[in-house]
């Protein structure tokens, strides 16, 4: 399911044609990547993920999902939804039946799928994603806490199950208990079942620990793209645009300033641990550590 973004470009109508929100996007994401997308706030991320299930229709430019172009009047936009799931930032806003049971069956039952298929893909969905479809599921979705309605609206989105998953700040607003969760969550979808992931995020650790590659948007346009580890070797760059790196990476480059050999490319605590860990061990390692 490769993903092509020509020359897009979309204005909100009623916004200033001046500044359209994606000013000529560029973009390919191939086939079980997980990419990552970064930039300030309102740079333009959730208007870009939204053209990626034709939820909004370029302006200007294409989306080509597996080859079909969704503005194309003959293209069949339920079977692109189906394939690519979307969950938007702040899903659980989305949630709204009586039961998470009839809330995650939602979708499925929208592609005319037979019943009892409904009923597993929802136990699988909610089981993927941490929940006990037996305690949880009669219950109300507005009785959950903040991290079960997030799960339970990516559950809705997964018993779809979609080729490529497109997650708007899934993390956003939940306490660090939350946020690991849906993240573990996340990452062992992509590791089990190789579907591509497009992550929008403005942690650093978060897409440093996660992505394979980052997409750095600024007003509209990419202005950074590149392998995680890259992209967070331009720290200068990225202050430019607003952002900064993980603070690994900093105290990182700090140590190197010191004369530490440890690796320029360090983006995660395990890593920078292991990296450490080895100097301390190595005699000439020590040796610079205690200079
Ligand atoms: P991000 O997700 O990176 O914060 P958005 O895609 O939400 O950015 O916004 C990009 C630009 O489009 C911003 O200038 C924002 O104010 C504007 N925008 C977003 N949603 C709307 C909307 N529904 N109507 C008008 N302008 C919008
Ligand atoms: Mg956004």
């Amino acid at each position: 399911m490769p993903i092509l973004i020509e020359k897009l470009e979309y204005a909100y109508s009623g916004g200033a044609e001046s500044t359209p929100a994606l000013a000529g996007i560029d973009l390919a994401i191939g086939d079980g990547e997980f990419v990552g997308i970064i930039g300030p706030t309102g740079s333009g991320k959730s208007t870009l993920v939204q053209h990626l299930n034709g939820l909004l229709r370029p302006d200007r430019g294409r989306v080509l999902v597996d080859g079909v172009d969704l503005a194309d009047r003959h293209a069949d936009l339920r079977a692109i939804r189906q394939k690519v799931g979307l969950v938007f930032q702040y899903p659980e806003h989305q949630l709204f039946e009586e039961t998470v049971l009839e809330d995650v069956a939602f979708g499925p039952r929208n592609l005319a799928i037979p019943p009892d298929i409904v009923q597993e893909r929802v136990v699988r969905a909610l089981i993927t994603v941490g929940l006990d479809p037996a305690e949880i599921g009669p219950r109300s979705p507005f009785a959950l806490s903040g991290g079960q309605m997030r799960r339970v609206a990516l559950a809705g989105v997964l018993a779809m199950e979609p080729q490529v998953l497109v997650l708007d700040e899934p993390a956003a607003g939940l306490d660090p208990r939350g946020r690991r969760d849906i993240l573990g969550h996340i990452q062992r979808l992509r590791a089990e079942r190789g579907i591509t992931v497009v992550l929008v995020s403005h942690n650093m650790e978060e897409v440093a620990r996660l992505t394979d590659r980052l997409v750095v948007l600024n007003a509209g346009r990419v202005v950074l793209e590149g392998p995680t580890r890259e992209v967070f070797g331009q720290s200068d760059l990225l202050r430019q645009n607003g952002l900064g790196v993980p603070s690994i990476t900093r105290l990182a480059a700090e140590l190197r300033r010191r004369g530490m050999k440890v690796p320029a490319d360090v983006v995660t605590v395990e890593e920078a641990a292991g990296a450490i860990l080895r100097l301390w061990s190595s005699p000439s390692g020590q040796a610079r550590a205690h200079a």
